[in-house]
């Protein structure tokens, strides 16, 4: 599973609930959508992916580029209003330069 903010792969918290290796830890709730949203998701790594800190969105199931809602990633998913609206608004991410987006 992959973050949809930076596409860096996730880790597994102690709630069992994914955390971001770039210092974002997703709700319980978000991180169960992203199960049932993304089942054949790769298992996770933890592997920072470099931001440039252009504003993009990932896919969660295979870590491409993707538009966000706008179109399917390649594997055929793409996330839903509901998912983005809760990254906006309930899951700022650090961007590394000590800012959030
Ligand atoms: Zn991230
Ligand atoms: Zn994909």
């Amino acid at each position: 599973m992959f973050c949809p903010k930076c596409g860096s792969s996730l880790t597994i918290g102690a709630r069992g609930n994914f955390e971001c290796p770039s210092g974002l830890e997703f709700s319980v709730n978000f991180s169960r959508e992203l199960r049932e949203h993304y089942p054949h998701a790769e298992p996770t790594g933890g592997v920072v992916r470099q931001m440039d800190g252009a504003r993009r969105w990932f896919c969660s199931g295979c870590g491409d580029e993707t538009t966000g809602t706008d179109g399917p990633c390649d594997c055929g998913i793409r996330m839903t209003p509901v998912m983005v609206h809760s990254l906006i608004e309930l899951h700022p991410h650090p961007n590394g330069r000590g800012g959030w987006f």
